[in-house]
């Protein structure tokens, strides 16, 4: 973080952006700015360099073959781990969040190597898909409410010592590991399974990431109310859902 500067990366909106996705750097961008903040926001195509001079990176999800294709690049570009050693913060969703982890199952059936920046490494689920909205307990050192998302992956993650589940689901698979966990973090490095975009639907972590970047414990208000009836919504018909 530079003076009031907020150095917003959008890692390979190309291949990694399902499910809105995208939606993620609006947010916080749209909330950093609403704190005054001045946001440069870097968006990097897969053929581009991962800059290391980034304050908050962010990852999206994708399809299997773009999410390999996404792997192979980002081992070749040793931008976001040299970012990471730097104290950067990423966030990462679905495809992304198995990419930071050490191996993920590939298009091609294959063990694919990921970034490691996670101490975490996802098999191919033997049962269906988990698909469908998501309700999760964050790890209560995070001091956010409930989380609210949508999931449709095959992966399952495991987690290593290395990390603590970002939450525990109530509603949805998550992890899909057996334990009830969904997600994982580690000091600035965060993953999740969850769409929706996440961050439009819980905007206290775009917060979070914001209040890491800023090095502060809070931050001036901002306005809630669209975020609080997309959450209100999604939460009712979510907890109205069979288990
Ligand atoms: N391709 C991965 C899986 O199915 C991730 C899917 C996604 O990012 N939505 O596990």
């Amino acid at each position: 973080m530079s003076d009031s500067s907020l150095r917003l990366v959008w890692i390979y909106p190309d291949l990694l952006s399902t499910y809105g996705d995208r939606g993620n750097a609006l947010v916080v961008e749209r909330r950093a700015r609403q704190r005054g903040l001045n946001v440069q926001r870097v968006d990097v195509r897969s053929d581009q360099p991962v800059p290391t001079s980034g304050d908050i990176y962010l990852i999206g999800g994708g399809e299997d073959r773009p999410q390999r294709l996404a792997a192979e690049r980002l081992r070749q570009d040793s931008g976001l781990p040299r970012a990471v050693d730097n104290g950067a913060i990423v966030f990462s969703v679905c495809a992304g969040y198995q990419i930071l982890g050490h191996e993920f199952i590939n298009d091609l059936g294959q063990r694919e190597p990921g970034l490691g920046l996670l101490d975490v490494w996802s098999t191919r689920g033997e049962g269906a898909r988990n698909v469908g909205d998501v309700l999760a307990e964050p790890d209560q050192r995070l001091a956010l409410p409930t989380l609210t998302g949508f999931e449709n992956h095959q992966g399952v993650t495991h987690l290593g010592q290395g990390v603590a589940p970002l939450a525990h689901v109530t509603a949805g698979g998550g992890n899909g590991d057996g334990t009830g966990t969904e997600g994982a973090w580690r000091d600035t490095v965060f993953g999740t399974y969850l769409h929706g975009p996440v961050m439009a639907r819980n905007p206290a972590v775009a917060d979070l990431l914001i209040k890491l970047a800023l090095d502060v414990n809070a931050l001036p208000p901002a306005d809630t109310t669209w975020y609080d009836a997309l959450r209100t919504e999604r939460i009712a018909s979510t907890s109205r859902q069979p288990a």
